[in-house]
C-alpha cells in the first residue's frame, strides 16, 4: 500500500470504488473520509484526526481494534493452511474447533453450525434450510417466512427480501416469493399514539404475527424471523412482553423461530445472545459480525436440535454451501476472538458494568430539549430527536435532523449513526466507564450544536 495525500485517496476512490449503500455521485462530489488506522475504540483518518468509534465499525468490532491475539491467530493459520474447503468429505481443525466452541457458548439446543461468509449469506442459508426442513417433514406447502417491516437481514436477494426496508425492495423486484412482513414492535410509532403502555403494546405487536399466521393458514407458514433488537432499523428495542408472546404463538402453530443475531450475538445485549436477554428459544440463529469482531469475514447459522435431527437423519444431501464455508483463517480468528471474550469476561462486563452505566448515562439525556426518548439495551442505544417533546411532534422529514446531528458528530470526532430521527450507537464491548463519560461529553456537545442549528433555522417554531 502506498502513501498518498487525502486528496489523492479521494480522487482514486471516486474514480473506481462503488461503495455499499451509497449515492455514488454525491459521494464523489464530496469525497470519502479515509480511515487509515485504529486502536481500542478509536480510529484515525488520513488527516491524523482521532475519532471515537461508537459504532464498532459496523456493529462488529466487539473486542476493539488492535487485539494481538486475533492478528496472531490469522498469521499462524495463513502460514499453516490458508485455505481448504469443507465440500468433499474434508474438514480443517479451526472449523471443527470453532463449531465445538459455538456449541458451548450458544443456548443448549444448538449443537450444530452451518458456516457462511457473511450475515446475508447466513440468512440465504436460513431460507434454504427452513424450506428443506418442511419438505423433509412432508409439508412442502409450508413455504412462507414471516418477517417485519423495518427489519434488516442483509443485502443479498434473500436477505433483502427477509428485510423490511421499502427502499431496498424497490430496487430489484423484491421481496422474492414466499416472504411477507408484519409491522415492527416500535412503541413510539404504533403504541404510544394509541395510549398503550410498552408492555401492553408488546402483546399487541406480537398478536400481529398470530393474525398473519391465521390469514395465511398455519399450514403454509414455515418460520418467523426477527432480530432480538432491530439494529439497522434504528435500535428498536421491543417491549419485554414481545418475544415471549412471539415464542408462544410460534409454538402454538408449529412455526420455526429464527433469531437473526448478527448484531445481538456475542455479548452486545449483555448475554451471549439476544434471545437469552429477551427470553425466547430459537430453532435457528444467524450470526456474523461479532463472531470475528469484524477482523475477517465470517457468518453462519446455528441449527437447533429440532431442525438438525431432521436434516441429518432424513435429509440426504443438502445441496447448498459456499466456497468459504468454514474458511480456516476466518475460523481461527473467530476462535481467538471468542476465547478472548471469555478471558476478558466481556459478557459480564457488559451485563454488570458498562451496560447499566450506559443506561444511566443515557437516561440523563432525556432532559435535553431535542431528545424525545433515550433508551439502551446492553451496549446498543438510541436517541429519538424530536421537535416538541411535550406534544410528541416530530421534525418534518425535509429537515433531516438526524443527518444534521451526524454532521456535527463527524466534525467533533465521534461516530454516531443516524437512522431517520434516531441517533444510534453500539460501541465496542471493551469500552470502559471513563470512555463512556468521554463519549457522553461528545454526544451532549453534538446535541447542543444540533439544537443551536434548529433554533437558528427556525425548525422549532
Ligand atoms: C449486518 C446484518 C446482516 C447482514 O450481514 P452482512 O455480513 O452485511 O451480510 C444481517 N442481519 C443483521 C441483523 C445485520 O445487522
Amino acid at each position: 500500500m502506498t502513501t498518498r495525500t487525502t486528496e489523492q485517496w479521494q480522487a482514486a476512490d471516486a474514480a473506481h470504488f462503488l461503495h455499499p449503500f451509497t449515492d455514488f455521485k454525491a459521494l464523489a462530489d464530496k469525497g470519502s473520509r479515509i480511515i487509515t488506522r485504529a486502536d481500542n475504540i478509536y480510529l484515525w483518518d488520513s488527516e491524523g484526526r482521532k475519532v471515537l468509534d461508537a459504532m464498532s465499525g459496523l456493529w462488529c468490532v466487539n473486542v476493539g481494534y488492535g487485539q494481538r491475539a486475533l492478528v496472531d491467530a490469522a498469521a499462524r493459520q495463513m502460514q499453516e493452511l490458508p485455505f481448504y474447503n469443507a465440500f468433499f468429505q474434508t474438514a480443517t481443525p479451526p472449523a471443527i474447533e470453532l463449531a465445538e466452541l459455538l456449541a458451548e457458548v450458544t443456548p443448549p439446543q444448538f449443537q450444530h453450525v452451518f458456516f457462511s461468509g457473511s450475515g446475508s449469506e447466513g440468512n440465504d442459508t436460513v431460507v434454504r434450510m427452513v424450506r428443506r426442513y418442511w419438505d423433509l417433514r412432508g409439508q412442502p406447502q409450508r413455504q412462507v417466512i414471516i418477517s417485519r417491516k423495518n427489519a434488516y437481514h442483509g443485502s443479498t436477494m434473500a436477505g433483502a427480501s427477509l428485510g423490511g426496508m421499502a427502499g431496498m425492495h424497490a430496487q430489484g423486484g423484491l421481496p422474492i416469493p414466499g416472504i411477507v412482513h408484519i409491522e415492527q414492535p416500535y412503541w413510539w410509532q404504533h403504541g404510544r399514539p394509541k395510549g398503550l403502555t410498552r408492555d401492553e403494546f408488546g402483546l399487541v405487536a406480537a398478536g400481529w404475527l398470530e393474525e398473519k399466521i391465521l390469514e395465511l393458514g398455519a399450514d403454509q407458514v414455515a418460520a418467523f424471523i426477527g432480530e432480538p433488537v432491530q439494529g439497522a432499523g434504528g435500535v428498536i428495542i421491543p417491549p419485554a412482553t414481545y418475544w415471549p408472546e412471539i415464542q408462544r404463538i410460534c409454538d402454538k402453530y408449529g412455526v420455526l423461530v429464527v433469531s437473526d443475531e448478527v448484531i445481538c450475538g456475542f455479548g452486545r445485549t449483555g448475554h451471549w445472545f439476544g434471545c437469552e436477554t429477551f427470553g425466547f428459544r430459537p430453532d435457528l440463529m444467524t450470526f456474523a459480525k461479532g463472531v470475528t469482531s469484524g477482523y475477517v469475514p465470517l457468518g453462519g447459522v446455528m441449527v437447533g436440535d429440532r431442525v438438525a435431527k431432521v436434516l441429518i437423519e432424513q435429509g440426504g444431501e443438502f445441496a447448498h454451501g459456499y466456497t468459504y464455508s468454514g474458511h480456516p483463517v476466518a475460523c481461527a480468528v473467530a476462535l481467538a476472538n471468542i476465547q478472548l471474550m471469555q478471558q476478558l469476561d466481556l459478557v459480564t462486563h457488559v451485563h454488570d458494568d458498562v451496560g447499566p452505566y450506559l443506561a444511566q448515562a443515557y437516561a440523563t439525556l432525556r432532559d435535553h430539549p431535542l431528545v424525545g426518548d433515550a433508551e439502551s439495551c446492553g451496549l446498543m442505544a438510541a436517541l429519538l430527536l424530536i421537535k416538541d417533546k411535550d406534544q410528541g411532534t416530530p421534525f418534518p422529514e425535509a429537515v433531516e435532523i438526524g443527518m444534521v446531528c451526524r454532521g456535527h458528530c463527524f466534525r467533533e470526532g465521534l461516530i454516531m449513526r443516524a437512522v431517520g430521527e434516531r441517533m444510534i450507537i453500539a460501541p465496542p464491548l471493551v469500552i470502559t466507564r471513563s470512555q463512556i463519560d468521554e463519549m457522553m461529553v461528545l454526544i451532549r456537545r453534538c446535541l447542543d450544536l444540533t439544537l443551536a442549528d434548529a433554533q437558528r433555522q427556525g425548525w422549532l417554531a
